[in-house]
């Protein structure tokens, strides 16, 4: 299978549109968390951003793990580890020549277990993951797929899916668990999160 992208391109995206969205991300977190969602996600990808300028045309594992790190080593707060470990398992999964629908299926599917592993959150607490499992889902029906264009865009429609389910929901898990009914009708920073990360993908799609 031909690479659909380059890495380092879906990265450099998804960095543009966390700056895009902060203030509208920190205002989510502010209303159903602490409000450094926003931030959380603009310095991650900042970082990731100065690792990858820091490296000489690097290949898609070392730019997904340098931008890995970058949340890993450098991002407070709940989200920071969890992407962390996404951009991990879609290093490790990516072929040689690149992101592949396949490998991309692979590696959101490890990064969901990884992610469900060490938060301990199930589809319906209202956090990421009830962005990422419909992702990961759809890549997996896609992962033949001939068209990896379309396997990113539904991929993308249903983590947004997600993301407006986590507005009916009441939180079981995180910060926004604290506030029950209260954070109904609001949906999750974190799920969107997932969902620009996505539609990045989708946007850089050959
Ligand atoms: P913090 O709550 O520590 O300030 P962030 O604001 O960086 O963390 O991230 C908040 C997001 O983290 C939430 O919107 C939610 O999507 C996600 N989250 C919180 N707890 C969990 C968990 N246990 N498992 C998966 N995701 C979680
Ligand atoms: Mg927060
Ligand atoms: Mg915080």
């Amino acid at each position: 299978l031909p690479a659909v992208f380059s890495s380092e391109l879906w990265i450099r995206r998804f960095a543009d549109s966390a700056r895009a969205t902060e203030a509208q991300l920190t205002s989510l977190d502010q209303r159903v968390g602490d409000g450094d969602f926003g931030t959380n996600l603009a310095l991650g990808t900042s970082a990731a951003l100065a690792r990858l300028d820091a490296l000489t045309r690097p290949d898609d594992a070392a730019a997904l793990d340098a931008a890995a790190a970058a949340f890993l080593d450098e991002v407070g707060g709940t989200s920071g580890p969890l992407f962390g470990l996404l951009l991990q398992s879609l290093a490790t999964t990516v072929t040689p020549s690149g992101a592949t629908a396949a490998s991309l299926a692979e590696g959101v599917t490890d990064g969901l277990a990884a992610i469900r592993r060490v938060g301990d959150a199930a589809p319906g607490d209202k956090t990421l993951v009830d962005a990422l499992t419909p992702a990961a889902e759809a890549l997996r029906s896609a992962s033949g797929s001939s068209r990896p264009d379309q396997a990113l865009a539904d991929a993308a429609r249903a983590a947004w899916q997600g993301v407006r389910e986590t507005a009916r929901l009441r939180a079981s898990m995180g910060r926004s668990s604290y506030l029950g009914e209260r954070a109904e009708g609001i949906p999750d920073p974190g799920a969107v999160g997932v969902a620009l990360l996505f539609a990045s993908a989708a946007d850089v799609v050959r």
